[in-house]
């Protein structure tokens, strides 16, 4: 039986535009249910330019934190009293607790949760291992670029359709950071050791971002941010070219997982979280 909501139930939630299809709903009351927690995590779809009077106004606590997701990444980041060096890296936050002080906290655990996809498929990947491409040059590209330069990895090479915002991500992170625009796709992805897709292709429009997935070594990791019901069309390209594949949906739960020990003081509990969420995309539009 589901528990009552009470004048003492803790709130927490996800912010995004849209927003109605985040897992992050299910995901996170499954934990709190699992818990036994008098809480609730619900999703706010904020006006489009209205992320930063939507936070200013839960300053002190009313709502304990949030998760943040497209649009709002960046403003998050600007909203905050005290970002974390993580989020000041990303140049964007997926994460803000609201202390009762009033002060807003931001961190970014995207890139923990793309860390642990990796280390979920392989627990000896190592992120030192070699150079690492990530396609795309948004958000979700810079942070992964951020979260494997401070692991250790040697080489980040960006490539992305609009070859300035690569060169901009490379200004930004460093002498390790190498931009490349499509065209030069194949030199990137040579001796990589992971390549990853952080653009928004994913399940819908296959063709428009065919990848030199052959100029790869076979020990390559394959990871595609998007997630949805079945593959994307880049890991079944990169299963078909024989190369281990790491999918959006643990990176998800990855990024989840800090979010709520950051909001209700306790990791989360033992509940296969993945298992749910295949089930409600499979049984979705
Ligand atoms: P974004 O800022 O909108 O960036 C989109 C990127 O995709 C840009 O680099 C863009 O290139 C590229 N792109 C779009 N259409 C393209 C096409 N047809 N051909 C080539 N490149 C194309 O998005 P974002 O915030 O970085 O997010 C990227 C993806 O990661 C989203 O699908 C998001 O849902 C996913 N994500 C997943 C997780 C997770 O937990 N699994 C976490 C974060 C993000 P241009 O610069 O040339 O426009």
């Amino acid at each position: 039986m589901s528990r009552p909501i009470t004048g003492a139930t803790l709130v927490a939630g996800v912010a995004g535009s849209p927003v109605a299809h985040s897992l992050s709903p299910l995901v996170h009351n499954a934990w709190i249910a699992a818990a036994g927690l008098d809480a609730v995590y619900v999703a706010f779809a904020p006006h489009a330019d209205g992320f930063r009077a939507f936070a200013e106004g839960l300053r002190g606590g009313a709502v304990r934190g949030l998760n943040v997701t497209i649009p709002f990444k960046a403003d998050a980041l600007a909203v905050a009293d005290r970002p974390s060096d993580r989020a000041r890296r990303a140049g964007a936050a997926n994460l803000l607790i609201f202390e009762a002080d009033g002060t807003i906290v931001a961190d970014n655990t995207d890139g923990i949760g793309l860390l642990a996809a990796f280390a979920g498929h392989d627990p000896k990947f190592d992120p030192a291992a070699g150079p690492v491409v990530v396609v795309g040059a948004g958000g979700a590209a810079r942070g992964a670029a951020a979260a494997f330069l401070a692991a250790g990895a040697p080489e980040l090479r960006i490539v992305n359709r609009t070859r300035a915002k690569a060169d901009a991500i490379a200004l930004d992170l460093g002498s390790r950071v190498q931009a490349f625009g499509l065209a030069e796709a194949t030199a990137a992805f040579a001796g990589a050791a992971a390549v990853i897709n952080a653009t928004s292709v994913g399940l819908t429009d296959p063709q428009s971002l065919a990848l030199p997935l052959h100029a790869a070594p076979d020990r390559a990791v394959a990871m595609d941010m998007v997630y949805g019901r079945s593959r994307t069309a880049f890991l079944v390209a990169a299963a078909a070219r024989g190369l281990a594949t790491v999918d959006g949906l643990d990176m998800l739960i990855g990024q989840a997982s800090p979010s709520f020990e950051a909001f209700f003081g306790r990791p989360p509990p033992p509940v296969d979280v993945r298992a749910l969420a295949l089930a409600h995309l499979q049984a979705g539009p």
